[in-house]
């Protein structure tokens, strides 16, 4: 069975390509065939795939459009060892255009249905934005991974994210899960961190993974030279934390 799993959480800079994108490479090393939808403007986890965002020529935004089958938008990311769908800049542009299109929130998933049996593992980067794009995400997912940095807004941005899964529930994707909590950037030197992490456990119980990501500089460098860190510095710890993530999610 294919599971598809949305990378959101409407924060910046929490770690979300970072997670998509090594955790897409992660499972590939363990034999799944992965495919990683780039949901994202910015594009961050097409160049991080090592897809040059100013040669993708067709990507996800005339996948959106219906302009393209996803088939035409489909590349293999040689680098990590799962395909890709690309975005670039154009993409900004998709919310807007797609305001007149009826069930214009589940524009992703009807494009993934002839493809998702090719793959045991679909991930979806999303935008740091609860919008448009976003909600294509959810509606298309089983279930959301939530990366986030222990530090004391992040509780508060959860419950925005918590209660718009729930909305998107109850209109759109019943079946609509919380697959899990990531904690990424992690200090353990940091005593708030360590609280943060503390009442997190508390409220989500085993909805935390085990699995907790480390700070580490490897896993920052890799994007510049379009790797997933497993293939930049395997043995870093960064590396090693993303393959355990995926070991947990094997095994769950
Ligand atoms: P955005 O909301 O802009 O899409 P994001 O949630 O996708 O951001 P990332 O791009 O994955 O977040 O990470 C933000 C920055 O932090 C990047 O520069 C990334 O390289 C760095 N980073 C992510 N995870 C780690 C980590 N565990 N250790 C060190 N640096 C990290
Ligand atoms: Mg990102």
């Amino acid at each position: 069975m294919t599971k598809i799993l949305a990378i959101a959480n409407q924060k910046g800079g929490v770690g979300k390509t970072t997670t998509s994108v090594n955790l897409a490479a992660s499972l590939a090393a363990s034999d799944m065939d992965v495919l990683l939808v780039d949901l994202d403007p910015q594009a961050n986890a097409t160049m991080g795939s090592g897809t040059d965002k100013q040669i993708a020529r067709t990507t996800v935004y005339q996948v959106l459009l219906g302009e393209a089958p996803l088939q035409a938008a489909r590349v293999t990311s040689t680098q990590g060892k799962y395909d890709l769908v690309p975005a670039n800049r154009d993409l900004a542009g998709a919310e807007v255009e797609m305001v007149g299109f009826e069930r214009r929130e589940a524009r992703l998933r009807a494009a993934l249905e002839p493809v998702q049996d090719e793959y045991d593992y679909i991930l979806i980067d999303c935008p740091p934005a609860l919008n448009l794009l976003t909600l294509n995400g959810l509606c298309a997912a089983h279930a959301v991974m939530i990366p986030m940095q222990c530090e004391y807004y992040a509780l508060e941005g959860l419950s925005d994210l918590v209660n718009t899964i729930k909305r998107v529930r109850s209109s759109f994707n019943p079946s609509l899960r919380i697959e899990g909590l990531l904690r990424t950037m992690f200090d353990p030197r940091n005593i708030l961190a360590q609280q943060v992490s503390d009442q997190l456990q508390k409220h989500f119980g085993d909805k935390v993974y085990r699995t907790v990501i480390p700070r580490n500089v490897r896993l920052a460098e890799a994007p510049g030279f379009g790797l997933p860190v497993l293939y930049h510095d395997g043995q870093s710890k960064g590396a090693q934390a993303y393959l355990e993530l995926a070991r947990e999610i094997l095994n769950a």
